[in-house]
C-alpha cells in the first residue's frame, strides 16, 4: 500500500518495515513533529500564527 508522505508528498510504502510511516523517512517525521519551529522549513501559503500575539507587548527591548 502506498501513501503520500505528509511532509514531502513523496509516495512511500506503508509497511511494517517502514518505522516512520506514514512518513517516507526519519527526517520527514521529525520535521512534522516540530522541525518547522527551526524556521528553516517554512510552509508556503501557511501563515505562522504560533506565539506571535503574545509577544507583541512588553518585549520590545529584548531584541
Ligand atoms: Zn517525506
Amino acid at each position: 500500500m502506498k501513501v503520500k508522505c505528509p511532509t514531502c508528498q513523496k509516495e512511500t510504502e506503508w509497511s511494517e518495515r517502514n518505522p516512520y510511516r506514514p512518513f517516507c523517512c526519519e527526517r520527514c517525521k521529525l520535521i512534522d513533529l516540530g522541525g518547522w519551529a527551526s524556521g528553516e522549513n517554512a510552509i508556503p501559503g501557511e501563515p505562522d500564527f504560533s506565539q506571535q500575539e503574545d509577544d507583541n507587548e512588553g518585549n520590545h527591548s529584548l531584541h
